[in-house]
């Protein structure tokens, strides 16, 4: 059992002041594996209070100051690869490529800012008027509990790329990885209160950073709801905020793509993560003359999804993250039967022959129709929902019709009309043909999936604000 009581401020482990505690628990096993202590305001004050004195003088570091500090902090999760990788298993269970993909991809965010520090215009001259781009002050960070590593480090990439010290609040369901990571993150030796991190949940810890008078910017990953509740509580000191939300991602097969090579992807887009990512391609929408072709082909596909524990190195789906996820799915499985969807593959329950663990069966709905819940909401699992459409415009308008706009997926033979199809398509990002991601491009929704943008250089002017001197 693992006992976390230490927040990160200042540069030192300090025990939070609140008695409050949450279990943690393997999501694989059900087991208790620890508890963390819930933070408590002076908690937040004290965090917030160390970044603001640090603050003039950080934001005066030389470039080169901040990029060998970014370089350090990459260097630093890279030496502690091993104890993330293995927390990150044991406390959400997810299966290992997406853990080692996830702390890896962590690292890179940091070296992906340093170039981005290096070849940023941080002046430029227009007319009479000097422009300047300086940090916004204080920030903070609020992160949920899937990919949280990877939340967090580019959270912090960006702000010490742009000279503000930040207090991060990372989701209490992943205390155990925030401990480790926030361990390995403190032999970079950065100057003290740069980083702080604070352990709580959003109630308490979460409300206050979100309307701390001291806190000039507020960049959050969560849910669409989260989001709100963060909007209104930095509506008072006119926070800035980059709000990184929910979705319903859409996959547009086109009539001439090759199925037999497409099918693999489009499961694997869906289950990205065992459903539980804001990016995951929950809607898959296929011309209604080769549903069924595409429908074998899917069922076919699933054997190299297999579902198990994190400790398989052939598991493809691990467990949701706690009861209150696995009641969920199972509730949305249910829903979509009432609704009159038909499940193809899957369906409510454990899989065969997994008594224990929050491990669902991955389903796949088809004869879907746009306007049921199962198809507008976020499922937050391995559930996937087939509809069919007639033409191509048919399907950009069922794509489009979602409050959702965070990334949507196009498969075809011809890449004019792929290109054609994904311009129209109201979401931050398109993946055409299962094009690799793109480290470096701006990363962010349309809609109710957020506001603003993350990575690369747009990530790092969301830390910014001009200052313009006329002389
Ligand atoms: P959540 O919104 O419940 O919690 C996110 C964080 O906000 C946690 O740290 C939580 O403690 C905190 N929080 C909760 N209430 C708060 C409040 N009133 N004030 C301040 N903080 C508060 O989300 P979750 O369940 O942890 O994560 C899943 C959600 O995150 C999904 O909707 C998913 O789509 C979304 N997500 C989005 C992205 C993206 O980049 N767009 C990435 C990952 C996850």
């Amino acid at each position: 059992m693992r006992s976390i009581i230490n927040n990160y401020i200042g540069g030192q482990f300090r025990p939070a002041s609140s008695d409050r505690t949450a279990p943690l628990h393997n999501p694989a096993t059900e087991e208790q594996i620890g508890t963390v202590r819930l933070s408590n305001t002076d908690d937040v004050d004290a965090a917030v209070a160390a970044a603001k004195a640090v603050w003039p003088s950080f934001a005066a570091t030389p470039q080169d100051e901040r990029i060998a500090m970014l370089r350090r902090l990459s260097s630093a999760l890279a030496d502690s690869e091993p104890e993330l990788i293995a927390a990150m298993r044991a406390e959400y269970g997810a299966p290992i490529h997406f853990t080692t993909f996830s702390v890896r991809h962590a690292g890179s965010v940091f070296l992906d800012m340093a170039r981005t520090v290096a070849d940023y215009p941080w002046r430029q001259s227009i007319g009479r008027a000097q422009v300047e781009m300086r940090p916004l002050g204080v920030a903070a960070a609020i992160t949920p509990w899937n990919s949280n590593i990877g939340f967090i480090c580019a959270k912090l990439a960006a702000a010490v790329a742009a000279g503000s010290p930040i207090v991060i609040k990372p989701s209490e369901l992943s205390a155990i990885q925030t401990e480790v990571l926030a361990q390995a993150l403190h032999k970079a030796g950065l100057p003290a209160g740069v980083l702080n991190i604070v352990n709580g949940d959003g109630a308490v810890a979460g409300a206050a950073l979100a309307a701390h008078p001291d806190v000039a910017k507020v960049s959050f990953t969560g849910s669409t709801a989260t989001g709100r509740a963060i909007l209104r509580a930095g509506a008072q000191t006119m926070k800035r905020v980059t709000l990184e939300l929910g979705g319903k991602g859409a996959q547009i097969i086109l009539d001439d793509a090759d199925l037999d090579r497409v099918a693999g992807m489009v499961l694997a887009n869906g289950f990205m993560n065992s459903g539980q990512a804001c990016i995951a391609g929950t809607r898959i929408l296929v011309s209604r003359r080769r549903q069924e072709d595409f429908e074998q082909k899917l069922v076919a596909a699933l054997g190299a999804f297999p579902v198990g524990p994190a400790t398989d190195p052939d598991a493809g789906i691990g467990p949701m993250v706690n009861r209150r996820q696995w009641d969920r799915v199972q509730s949305y499985i249910a829903l979509g039967q009432a609704e009159g969807a038909r499940v193809l593959a899957g369906g409510a329950g454990r899989p065969e022959g997994m008594e224990r663990g929050w491990f669902v069966r991955p389903t796949l709905f088809t004869d879907v129709h746009h306007d049921m819940r199962i198809a507008r909401e976020e499922i937050f699992g391995p559930v996937l929902c087939i509809i069919a459409y007639e033409d191509d415009a048919e399907a950009i308008r069922i794509a489009n019709d979602t409050t959702y706009g965070l990334q949507n997926y196009v498969f075809g033979g011809d890449e004019d009309r792929n290109r054609r199809v994904a311009q129209q398509l109201e979401s931050g990002r398109i993946a055409v043909n299962g094009a690799a991601h793109e480290p470096m491009a701006p990363f962010g929704g349309f809609k109710q999936s957020g506001i603003g943008r993350e990575f690369g250089a747009y990530g790092l002017t969301a830390f910014l604000e001009p200052r313009v001197v006329l002389s």
